[in-house]
């Protein structure tokens, strides 16, 4: 040491080292300063970087997407918590580590590996994102998708640039689209093997998409369909009917609608469809394109059309029925210029009741059948033809010269009825009163109905004078009719009150002038208009109910005037038509009357005309056989105006016939009227019936058909028919001499007649 001092000068020595001494410390407390300050710098700027970060890190987590920022060294600088999860990482970890050494393993869009660094496109900027494929949670084989995006940015720190990283987890986006696309296929199939008819249809109505079912709806292919628009299918009277609905939809007004409209097929036929119409919009809510069903309503509509025809037809003749018929004149006349163009004939069958009665319903329903064939014919489509009752129809007629043509029409009917009808073996030729009425002021002043009540008018008058005619409907007409329907209405309380009387026509033994019996004949009492004959009221029943109500309380007025008359061994003869007939309760109330009266049935005689005893309807037949079975007779009236072959008599249930008066009326001037009713007379005696001549009017007819073996006679020349009460008391002079002295041979008369 000694050496190095000895090398030295003492005080220089001394100095130097005092003055490195001071230095040192000076530099010592300098660099002691400078650590301080930096230290201080460094802690508040490290404050400052943890607020910053802090505040970034909250954004970051914020966000949906991950951050990813690479280093130009590829080593991780930040990791978001988005970003680990999304990846599935560590964040501690990973911040530092290169990115190759990352524990992850990635794929492309195609499942084919690749490196991390080509994953999040390290060093690049990308335009689009690109999808990557990192492992899924669910397994080995899971893959979950993530949307990456690259971006470089130049870094602040003079350290190069850094690759900043976006990332977004799409697998539930992805499973949804593939869950679209999965839909929309199976939407697909659903569609292609729909039974019900689809279509897409887009926003200008073209067809993008059609199902087989509506292809053959359509008598098309789906393949000839495709873009095809949709109106270019349309009946051309349906072509709007959906337009305003589909703008409604379109609009956003309604979320749906249906449309039921005709289509034409390619065959020509046309097809009644229901359309089910939605409207698919963008997620944005546009409207993207129409969903259509169309369901084939053609037999729904077939089958209502045919509903609505029936209730507006009749079912017989196809005819066009009462209400149908209102609506179409009611139609008309609401038209411009109506009173010159529409007329309305009405059309009733003559004596279609009797033709009933006689061959039954089902020959009444040909006939009636072909009646209406005669009356379309006629019409020739220059109206519409109705039947609006049982032999009661009604043309409404519309044509610029309608006058004309109501009388054309009128005459074709008239001209088509002479063409007979076959009914079972039988030509029968039918006829027709016709009543016109032309649309005027006066006509259809209560409109439809009164146009139509005096063409009704009109009918009744052709009715009344002689049948099988044609009258034009004139004011003074109504006032018959209205009286009528008014009679007929008074008719039901008129039984009731026993306004209906039974009168006594005398009938006697014309050898002898004996009174053996009475023909009772209806009365009308009437309160206002006086006593009215049958022809003025019977007409009037068309009820059938009405008419056995009639007939019911005539059994007893008939009775009774037996129990309690001026006879007790006179016959009382009952005029029954065949609609009082049929259910039995005519028979049991004869019957049940003979026994309350204690009367003999023989004394109960039944007057029936032709029509009714041939009746094939087996229950009048039964209803007879009764009748005669229990000892009532049975007369046929009117006899020698019917039409069945006279041999059909002898299996008839009758014990007697009346002549008819027409026969009566020319003798003895007229040899035909004399040489039938000789022949007549001759033929009933030969079977073995009772003989009673009608209309007597003089002396010289009664003793010629005494002469002619006609056994009983009747008519103003023994008597008119008088009350009940006027028969016993004030007996006509030539009956009060020639009353039957021998009471019970009146029964035997009929008994030799045929009763045996
Ligand atoms: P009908 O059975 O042929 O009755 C005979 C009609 O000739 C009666 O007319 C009678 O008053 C009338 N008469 C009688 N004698 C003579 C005469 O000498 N000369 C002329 N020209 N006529 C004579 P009425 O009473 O008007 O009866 C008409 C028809 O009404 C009857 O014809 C009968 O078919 C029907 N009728 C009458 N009363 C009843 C009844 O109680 N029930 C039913 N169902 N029908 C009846
Ligand atoms: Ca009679
Ligand atoms: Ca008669």
């Amino acid at each position: 040491m000694g050496s190095v001092v000895d090398q030295l000068e003492q005080p220089a020595v001394a100095i130097t080292v005092t003055v490195l001494a001071l230095g040192l410390a000076a530099l010592a407390f300098y660099s002691f300063w400078r650590s301080y300050k930096a230290r201080k710098v460094r802690d508040t700027m490290l404050a400052r970087e943890r607020q910053l970060r802090s505040q970034f890190d909250a954004v970051l987590s914020s966000a949906r997407d991950g951050v990813l920022i690479i280093t130009q060294a590829d080593e991780i600088a930040l990791m978001s918590d988005v970003a680990a999860s999304i990846l599935d990482v560590n964040r501690a970890d990973a911040v530092g580590l290169p990115i190759a050494r990352l524990n992850l393993r990635a794929v492309d869009d195609q499942l084919r590996p690749i490196l991390l660094r080509e994953a999040f496109g390290i060093g690049r900027t990308d335009e689009n994102p690109r999808i990557v494929g990192v492992p899924g949670r669910r397994g080995a084989d899971d893959v979950r998708w993530i949307q990456v995006r690259a971006r470089v940015v130049p870094d602040s720190l003079d350290e190069g640039p850094v690759t900043v990283v976006t990332m977004m987890d799409t697998s539930g986006l992805r499973e949804a689209a593939e869950a679209l696309n999965r839909s929309d296929a199976q939407f697909r199939k659903a569609m292609e093997n729909a039974p019900v008819g689809m279509a897409l249809v887009d926003l200008e109505w073209r067809l993008m998409e059609v199902n087989r079912a509506f292809a053959e709806m359509m008598g098309s292919t789906v393949s000839a369909l495709r873009g095809t628009p949709f109106s270019a299918l349309s009946h051309p009277q349906d072509l709007h009917a959906e337009r305003d609905q589909l703008q409604r939809l379109y609009d956003g007004h309604s979320n749906r609608f249906s449309v039921e409209k005709r289509y034409v097929r390619a065959d020509g036929n046309v097809v009644w469809a229901v359309l089910d119409v939605g409207l698919v919009r963008y997620a944005g809510g546009a409207p993207d394109h129409y969903v259509v069903q169309v369901r084939d309503s053609t037999d729904d509509r077939m089958h209502s059309e045919l509903m609505a025809h029936r209730a507006m037809h009749d079912p017989l003749t196809g005819l066009a029925n009462r209400t149908l018929l209102q609506d179409v004149l009611q139609n008309v006349l609401e038209q411009p210029d109506a009173e010159a163009r529409v007329g309305v004939i009405a059309v009733d069958l003559d004596g279609f009741k009797g033709l009933n009665d006689r061959f039954g319903h089902a020959m009444g329903d040909n006939a009636l059948v072909h009646v209406a064939g005669i009356l379309r014919t006629a019409a020739a489509g220059r109206g519409t033809v109705a039947r609006i009752g049982g032999d009661e129809f009604v043309i409404v007629v519309q044509d610029p010269d309608c006058s004309k043509a109501l009388f054309e029409i009128a005459g074709a009917i008239h001209q088509g009825l002479k063409r007979p009808v076959q009914v079972k073996r039988h030509q029968i030729t039918l006829h027709a009163s016709v009543g016109i009425a032309m649309a005027d002021e006066e006509t259809t002043s209560g409109g439809a109905p009164s146009l139509l009540s005096a063409a009704d008018a009109a009918m009744y008058r052709a009715k009344s004078t002689g049948k099988s005619r044609t009258e034009v409907y004139e004011p003074s007409m109504r006032t018959t009719t209205d009286a009528q329907s008014a009679l007929a209405q008074d008719l039901v309380a008129a039984i009731e009150a026993r306004q209906l009387v039974l009168h006594y026509q005398p009938i006697l033994e014309l050898a002898t002038r004996t009174i053996v019996g009475y023909e009772a004949l209806v009365r009308w009492q009437h309160p206002t208009r006086g006593l009215l004959l049958p022809s003025a009221f019977l007409p009037l029943i068309e009820d059938k109910n009405l008419s056995v109500a009639l007939g019911t309380a005539l059994v007893d007025q008939a009775a009774e005037f037996l129990a309690h008359g001026p006879s007790t061994t006179t016959w009382v003869s009952l005029n029954v038509s065949a609609d009082q007939l049929g259910d039995s309760e005519f028979a049991d109330r004869v019957l049940s009357a003979i026994g309350r009266y204690h009367l003999s049935p023989q004394r109960l005689v039944v007057e029936l005309t032709e029509a009714s005893l041939v009746a094939p309807n087996t229950r009048i037949r039964h209803e007879l056989t009764e009748l005669r079975n229990a000892g009532v007779p049975i007369l046929l009236d009117d006899f020698g105006t019917g039409v069945s072959p006279l041999s059909y008599l002898r299996d008839l249930p009758v014990s007697g016939v009346k002549l008819d008066m027409s026969f009566v009326a020319g003798i003895p001037e007229d040899p035909a009227g004399a040489r039938v009713s000789r022949a007549l007379g001759a033929l009933a005696r030969e079977l073995g019936l009772a003989t009673i001549a009608e209309g007597i009017e003089t002396e010289a007819q009664a003793e010629f058909l005494a002469n002619c073996g006609w056994r009983y006679g009747q008519g103003w020349l023994f008597g008119v028919a008088q009350p009940a009460g006027a028969v016993g008391e004030s007996r006509p002079q030539f009956t009060t001499s020639l009353i039957d002295p021998r009471p019970q041979e009146h029964d035997a008369a009929f008994a030799e007649d045929r009763l045996g």
